[in-house]
């Protein structure tokens, strides 16, 4: 069914589990066994301990190894959240997961040269968007519209511009009009899908060409895209256009095996601390707007760069969709566990 544009976001979080297959390294390895799967009805995972007890944890839903990037981009819910955007929403998808999991191929697709087939959600939810605008147009429900984009990585607690990459560490402020943002960041008029897609090549290009080691980088690295949209509509119970001011973000975290590390020294402990921080901070941001008694209290949003960024999108009226990547290998068990739980705790 289209989404229904009235509907008001209510700053719930959804969670979704994605189950990756065994790479063929896994394969190679002789790591066949499989230690999570989908339920039949595909809302829970159903997670076999060494002990072969079963434990099954339910979320909103959870898609197996077989589900290719179209299907997962139209059940995964994302063309909700676009729509709502347009409404002037402002809304988060986020992958989170271990190095390996399975992020960066959902967020954007396969490293490497892709086809229509293998792209992930940003150039679809984008390609959507486009289509989505057109028809509003259309129908007289927008009568203007600005589309603009910015995409930036949070490395060591240090926001860097992605499509400006010379510049150095941009500050993050605050003003009572915009909220939390990014100050001196690029931003870019997409007047076309094509705009869009370029901002994309544009940052990922940047993104690999600075690192050293990319799967080292990536893994200690969030990184944000976000569409920003000024809508124009007649509304109709004020008799005048009103102006709207909606957001995507999509966020490809750092991998969560970095939580608990401590033992590191050097520019890595601060690295391993300030990793710890973000996603330990998104963490905490998030069980609690999930927990009705503590949703109305204090949210520390300001405790990280990353929760700073996402805060009109996580609390009051925005929307986020959550996507908890695994391997179902049985090697990458203790992850796989401790990512489950805290997707858990979103709920
Ligand atoms: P992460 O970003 O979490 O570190 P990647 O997205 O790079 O993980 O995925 C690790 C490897 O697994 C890559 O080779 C990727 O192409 C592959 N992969 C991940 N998810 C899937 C999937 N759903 N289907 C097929 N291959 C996948
Ligand atoms: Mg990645």
């Amino acid at each position: 069914a289209p989404p229904d544009p009235a509907e008001e976001p209510t700053g719930e979080v959804r969670t979704v589990i994605r189950i990756r297959p065994l790479t063929d390294m896994e394969r190679m390895r002789g790591n066949q066994a499989k230690i999570v799967q989908s339920s039949p009805d595909g809302a829970a995972v159903m997670a076999y301990s060494p002990d072969g007890r079963v434990t099954s944890m339910s979320f909103n839903k959870v898609f197996d190894e077989g589900t290719g990037q179209a299907d997962f981009f139209e059940q995964s819910g994302v063309r909700d959240l676009v729509v709502q955007a347009l409404h002037g929403y402002a809304v988060t998808i986020f992958a989170f997961g271990q190095t390996g999991s399975g992020k960066t191929f959902t967020i954007t697709g396969p490293e490497g040269p892709q086809t229509a087939d293998t792209v992930g959600i940003v150039p679809r939810a984008l390609n959507f968007m486009f289509h989505q605008i057109a028809a509003m147009r259309d129908s007289g429900q927008l009568s203007a519209i600005r589309v603009q984009a910015s995409y930036l990585e949070i490395y060591n607690e240090h926001v860097q511009d992605l499509l400006n990459p010379q510049n150095a560490t941009l500050p993050v402020r605050w003003s009572a009009e915009r909220g939390f943002y990014v100050e001196n960041l690029f931003i870019v008029d997409c007047d076309v899908l094509d705009d869009s897609l370029a901002v994309l090549e544009e940052g990922l290009r940047n993104r690999t060409v600075a690192a050293h080691d990319m799967n080292e980088h990536s893994s200690r690295s969030h990184s944000i895209l976000t569409i920003y949209l000024e809508t124009q509509a007649m509304d109709a119970s004020e008799g005048r256009p009103v102006k709207h001011h909606g957001k995507i973000s999509f966020v490809d975290l750092a991998g969560s095996e970095k939580v608990k590390e401590s033992k590191a020294s050097g520019d890595t402990f601060t690295e391993a601390l300030s990793i710890n921080k973000s996603l330990l901070t998104l963490g905490i941001c998030i069980s609690s707007l999930a927990d009705p008694r503590k949703r109305l209290g204090h949210i520390p949003f300001r405790d990280s760069k990353l929760t700073k960024l996402l805060a009109d999108s996580l609390g009051g009226h925005g929307m986020a969709l959550m996507i908890a990547c695994v391997s179902p290998g049985a090697v990458n068990m203790q992850e796989t566990f401790k990512t489950l739980r805290y997707a858990a705790k979103a709920r």
